[in-house]
C-alpha cells in the first residue's frame, strides 16, 4: 500500500523563493516539507558569478548560494523531499499530490515555487542536434567548447552573461541577436561590447541549425538577417541559446489561473484563487526574475501560509465548541 505523507505546508520548489518559504515556514513552526524537483537549488545551480545578492561585497557562486539556503532552511527544521510530483489534486482537502515514484503527499497549504525554464527557439535542426552542439546552459556545457568557436542567442541578460562567461573557454564568442539593440543591464553590455573575444551579430535570425561530420555534431547556423531578408551562414562548434524562460506550471493548466504560463496570484500578496494555494518566484513573475525578489516572494508566501492556517484553525476550534 502507498504510504501517505501529511504536512501543514507543501513547497513545490527548491529555489530561492522556495527555500525562502521554507525557512520562514520553519521557524514559524509549520514543519515545512520541500520537494525539490528536477533541479534541486533551481536556475542559481546553472549560474556562476553572482554579485548582486545582498550581503556580499565579493563575487559568489550560485550553486554555492543554494547549498547555504538549503543548509539553513534544513537547520530550522525544513525538511527536504528528492521527488518530483508529476500529479496534482487541488479539488480535495488536504490536496492530494504523487510523486513520479508513486508516493501521495496530502497537504493543508501548497506553496509553489516550480521557477522557469529556458526556452528554445524551435526552428529546424534545434531539437536534433541538443546535446551534440546545441545547449541552454553555458555553465553546464560551456567546458567542452575550449579553443573552439562558439555562439550565443538571444539579446538579454542571460545571453550577455553567457557570452562573458564562455570567454573563460574560447577566444572566439559571437552573440546574435534578431535587434540592433540588447536589452540586458548596462554594465553587462559594457563589459560585452569591450572584451576582445566578443563579436556582436545585430539584425540575425536563426533560420536552422546545420548538423554534420560523423558523429554528427553542430557545424553551423544557417541566418537571415531580419532587416533586409538576406540569408548568411556561420560556422561554429557550439551554440547557447538564451532567449529566456518559460514558467514551469504544466501541472496546474486547468487547475490554477494561468497567465502566458504564469500563476496569477493576488496583487501584492502570494495567493492564489484556492484558498491555501500560494505562489512564488519565477512561477508567478513575469517582470523581475531575480534571485531576490524571489527569494522575497517566498517569505510572503510563507506568512500567507502562516494566516491562512491560523485562521483555519481558529475556525476549527470554533466549530468544535
Ligand atoms: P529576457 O530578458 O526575456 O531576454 C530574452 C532575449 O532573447 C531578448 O533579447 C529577446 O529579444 C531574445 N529572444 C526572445 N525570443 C527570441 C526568439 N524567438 N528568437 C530570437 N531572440 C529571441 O530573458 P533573460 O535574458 O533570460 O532574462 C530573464 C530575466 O532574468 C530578466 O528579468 C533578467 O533581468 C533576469 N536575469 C538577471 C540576471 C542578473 O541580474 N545578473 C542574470 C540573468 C537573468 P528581444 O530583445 O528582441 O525581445
Amino acid at each position: 500500500m502507498t504510504a501517505i505523507i501529511h504536512t501543514r505546508m507543501l513547497i513545490l520548489g527548491s529555489g530561492p523563493a522556495g527555500l525562502s518559504a521554507a525557512i520562514y515556514g520553519a521557524r514559524a513552526g509549520l514543519k515545512p516539507m520541500v520537494v525539490q524537483g528536477i533541479q534541486p537549488g533551481g536556475q542559481l545551480t546553472i549560474t556562476t558569478d553572482v554579485e548582486n545578492y545582498p550581503g556580499f561585497r565579493d563575487v559568489i557562486q550560485g550553486p554555492w548560494l543554494m547549498q547555504e539556503m538549503q543548509a539553513q532552511a534544513e537547520h530550522v527544521g525544513a525538511e527536504m523531499v528528492w521527488d518530483q510530483i508529476v500529479d496534482v489534486d487541488l479539488s480535495q482537502r488536504p490536496f492530494r499530490l504523487t510523486g513520479d515514484g508513486g508516493a501521495v503527499y496530502t497537504a493543508d497549504t501548497l506553496v509553489i515555487c516550480t521557477g522557469a525554464q529556458a526556452k528554445w527557439l524551435g526552428v529546424e535542426g534545434e531539437q536534433q542536434l541538443s546535446g551534440k552542439g546545441v545547449s541552454a546552459c553555458a555553465t553546464c556545457d560551456g567546458f567542452f567548447y575550449r579553443g573552439k568557436k562558439v555562439v550565443v542567442i538571444g539579446g538579454g541578460n542571460t545571453a550577455v552573461e553567457e557570452a562573458l562567461y564562455l570567454t573563460n573557454h574560447s577566444q572566439d564568442v559571437t552573440l546574435i541577436h534578431r535587434r540592433d539593440s540588447l536589452r540586458a543591464e548596462k554594465i553587462l553590455q559594457e563589459r560585452l561590447m569591450a572584451h576582445p573575444h566578443i563579436k556582436l551579430l545585430w539584425n540575425k535570425a536563426v533560420k536552422r541549425f546545420v548538423g554534420g561530420g560523423d558523429p554528427e555534431g553542430l557545424v553551423g547556423l544557417d541566418l537571415v538577417d531580419t532587416v533586409t531578408g538576406e540569408e548568411s551562414h556561420i560556422a561554429t562548434d557550439g551554440a547557447f541559446v538564451a532567449i529566456g524562460h518559460k514558467p514551469s506550471t504544466e501541472l496546474f493548466a486547468g487547475k490554477l489561473e494561468l497567465d502566458e504560463g504564469y500563476v496569477v496570484v493576488e496583487k501584492g500578496t502570494s495567493k492564489t484563487a484556492v484558498p491555501g494555494v500560494f505562489a512564488a518566484g519565477d512561477v508567478t513573475d513575469k517582470l523581475y526574475r531575480q534571485a531576490v525578489t524571489a527569494a522575497g516572494m517566498g517569505c510572503m508566501a510563507a506568512l500567507d501560509v502562516e494566516r491562512f492556517l491560523a485562521e483555519v484553525d481558529f475556525e476549527a476550534a470554533k466549530a468544535a465548541e
